[in-house]
């Protein structure tokens, strides 16, 4: 956005880049705009994104506002040309319908430095209609980068000293119907690995378990540089919640598919986004959330208590109170808490290779956050091997004993 903007001529200008996946993200978009222009009069304020692309009229109502542009649109400098500030709210507004766009642009090489980890956008929108859910509206159709362009933003990103990529998308595991020949995710990530040699370590973001294709599988247990890790969106453990929420798997066909990734990587950790007090969820649905963490062996619980979206299916369904919703959110998390933390306290003692970022900072292939001790600064963007000496909250504490090798 910020070259687009430049290309553009525009400075002296803040971009703002909004989410709306909960009530509370747009809450805390509009607080952080206020914030901004309260530290810097004299900017001027775009915003974009997807509560801008769902609700334009709210941010462009905001007086520190100067102009509302479409989730579509943000990337490409012509959005950001002849802006002319000043104007009256109806006028701040350039939002385009996001269920017309068809393009994903390949992008986001620049603009990195001073990381060690880059995260690459292979797939935007959801055709998918999940009854709690607004992004649709935010992000519009599936739609995917072709391949090729893919590779080559991969090799680029190597060629400047990456070592680790993640591949992202909005529903990652819709990957490839719009493009031809029709790939998939599997077949994406195998040609990356083929093709890009020097890539150290690819990871995948957050995938639909029942949408994983058999090359992707394989691909798991065949290639070490593919990181054992998976993020499930896997919002509840009970089917009917999960059929009123019009999610496409069942409790069980999670399970079996964690187990089966299991045997096919043993080394394999998961991670799940998990909603606390979905409407009509009774306390027995909710044991059947908390027991999956222990089936599906989940480490990461990314945990949402339900907050309706208006103009959501899930918005009209029978509420559960707000008391008892934040009841079960905090003992959902409190169980995810302890399966972390005795999932961390399994790796004291081990060797693990590890990705050093800033700050004294750096991941394991499993994704354990690692605090280095020492100062490890010179490493930083290297991959070193650690002795784990103990756990540290959500994380270890480590030392370097040598330096990094590919296997985890
Ligand atoms: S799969 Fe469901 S939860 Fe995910 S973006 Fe699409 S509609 Fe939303």
């Amino acid at each position: 956005m910020q070259a687009s903007a430049q290309e553009a001529g525009l400075d002296n200008v803040l971009l703002v880049n909004s989410c709306a996946v909960t009530a509370e993200a747009v809450r805390q978009t509009r607080q952080a705009i206020r914030k901004a222009k309260r530290e810097h009069p004299d900017r001027r304020i775009v915003v974009s994104g997807c509560a801008a692309q769902i609700e334009p009229e709210t941010f462009a109502r905001m007086h520190e506002v100067d102009f509302v542009i479409g989730n579509g649109d943000k990337l490409a400098a012509p959005a950001y040309a002849g802006l002319n500030f000043g104007l009256e709210t109806a006028e701040k507004i350039r939002v385009n319908d996001i269920m017309s766009v068809t393009e994903t642009a390949g992008h986001m090489v620049e603009g990195m430095a001073g990381r060690t980890r880059a995260f690459v956008q292979v797939q935007n929108g959801c055709d998918h209609r999940c009854t709690f859910c607004i992004i649709p509206f935010g992000r519009g159709p599936s739609r995917s980068v072709p391949m090729g362009a893919v590779v080559d933003q991969v090799r680029a990103l190597v060629d400047n000293g990456y070592l680790e990529v993640v591949l992202t998308g909005v529903d990652l595991t819709s990957y490839g119907p719009d493009l031809p020949g029709r790939p998939v995710l599997g077949q994406l990530v195998q040609e990356i690995l083929g093709r890009v040699p020097d890539l150290p370590r690819l990871r995948i973001s957050s995938i639909d378990c029942i949408e994983v294709d058999e090359a992707l599988i394989d691909a798991f247990g065949s290639e070490t540089r593919l990181m054992p890790h998976l993020h499930l969106s896997l919002q509840s453990g009970a089917d009917m919640i999960l059929k009123r929420m019009k999610r496409r798997h069942l409790r069980d066909q999670a399970i079996v598919f964690c187990q089966r990734m299991q045997k096919v990587r043993p080394d394999m950790v998961f991670g799940a986004d998990l909603i606390a007090g979905f409407p009509t969820e009774t306390d027995e649905m909710f044991e059947d959330t908390v027991s999956i963490l222990g089936e599906c062996n989940i480490v990461y619980a990314h945990i949402f208590p339900y907050s309706p979206r208006p103009g959501t299916p899930a918005a009209r369904m029978p509420q559960v109170d707000g008391a008892i919703i934040k009841q079960r959110a905090k003992a959902l998390r409190q169980a995810g808490q302890r399966a972390n933390h005795d999932f961390m306290g399994s790796l004291v003692g081990s060797r693990q290779t590890v990705l050093l970022e800033r700050e004294n900072l750096g991941r394991t292939a499993q994704f354990a956050q690692v605090h280095i001790m020492g100062d490890p600064t010179a490493a930083a963007g290297t991959l070193a091997e650690i002795a784990v000496l103990a756990r540290h909250g959500a994380g270890l504490v480590g030392q370097i004993v040598g330096e990094g090798s590919l296997k985890s």
